[in-house]
């Protein structure tokens, strides 16, 4: 049912078009800790990654705002019915309802949100109404979704895949509708930082959350702190996995703080895997993946289990990565 591989085979294609060729960058690692400054940059998570950045870039490239970046980059992920993690082609709740979580935050700290939304194709673009437009950060439910009317975006229409009804109904025959929502298969949150050439970094973060999750269970990806964070003086992370993980240790904003006292991002994501493994004892049952990207332009991935991918885009490639992970046992 993933929809991972169709990603990389179409990305792959799209990558190599926009950028005229294949990546020359060997492993992310290379840009750690050299402290030269790689700007414009962008970097996300998985393989819906590739596509993402590809539209996030073509903003940076033309000297565009990180926010706009981050915003138009995971849209791209949003608008793919196919893609069972993020929008409205999303696994449902147990319930059999697509509900939505999604943020976003610029340079300056505003920061928006949206929660248990329904029936819209763009949250993170109402996350970023809710910045720009309200004195509040996060929406939810009824009320986010009025509010997004009330802003010019439109009720979508767009119902179940059949392919997607087809899993939830055989889930639903296989498990009796027991609440137990969390494994390695029924998630991947799109999650997304860049800077611009300007030096400036935003965050964004969109997800249809777990799949057959309790109805009105939100995660971490519209938690400002949990799902992304970005302070432009130090630096932005962001968040896959199980919600709930993340949420536990305040991920992204721990990252961030790590990242001002000094850690590389690769050592700030590494530090922030082992604390939810020291707090975490069921830690090997399930994944975490988190991203950060500092003012230098140098990146981190870390992940509980193998298998987490990331995308990374700058000196005009874009190209997708396999993180290092915790659990090699
Ligand atoms: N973090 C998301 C959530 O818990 C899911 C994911 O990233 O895979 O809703």
């Amino acid at each position: 049912m993933s929809t991972r591989r169709d990603f990389i085979k179409k990305s792959a294609f799209a990558s190599a078009f926009l950028f005229g060729g294949l990546p020359r960058l060997g492993k992310s690692k290379s840009l750690m800790g050299t402290g030269d400054t790689n700007k414009p940059i962008v970097l996300s998570t998985w393989s819906h990654g590739i596509p993402a950045n590809d539209a996030a870039w073509k903003i940076l490239s033309g000297g565009g705002r990180a926010l706009d970046a981050v915003e138009q980059g995971v849209m791209v992920v949003e608008a793919d019915p196919k893609n069972t993690s993020v929008g409205l082609g999303g696994f449902p709740d147990r319930d059999g309802h697509v509900t939505l979580d999604a943020s976003i935050m610029d340079e300056k700290g505003n920061c928006g949100s949206v929660a248990f939304l329904e029936h819209i194709l763009h949250p993170v673009s109402v996350a970023r109404a809710v910045m720009e437009k309200t004195p509040h950060v996060m929406l939810v439910g009824e009320g986010a979704f009025q509010f997004a009317l009330e802003n010019g975006f439109q009720k979508s229409n767009q119902e179940m895949t059949p392919e997607v009804k087809a899993v939830w109904e055989k889930w639903k025959t296989d498990n009796k509708y027991t609440s137990k929502p969390i494994d390695k298969n029924n998630h991947d949150t799109i999650g997304m930082v860049a800077m611009d050439s300007n030096g400036n970094l935003s965050g964004s973060c969109t997800t249809s959350g777990l799949g057959w999750k309790i109805h009105g269970r939100v995660g971490d990806s519209p938690i400002i702190g949990d799902g992304m964070f970005v302070d432009n003086e130090v630096g932005a992370a962001c968040a896959t996995g199980k919600g709930e993980a993340v949420m536990k240790i305040c991920g992204s904003m721990l990252i961030v703080e790590l990242m001002r006292n000094g850690r590389t991002p690769q050592q700030a994501c590494e530090e922030a895997i082992h604390r939810i493994a020291k707090k975490q004892s069921d830690y090997k049952t399930f994944q975490v993946g988190f991203l950060a990207l500092n003012k230098n332009g140098e990146t981190g991935a870390y992940s509980l289990l193998k298998g987490f991918q990331y995308a990374l885009a700058v000196n005009e490639q874009n190209k997708l990565y396999d993180s290092d992970y915790l659990v090699k046992d």
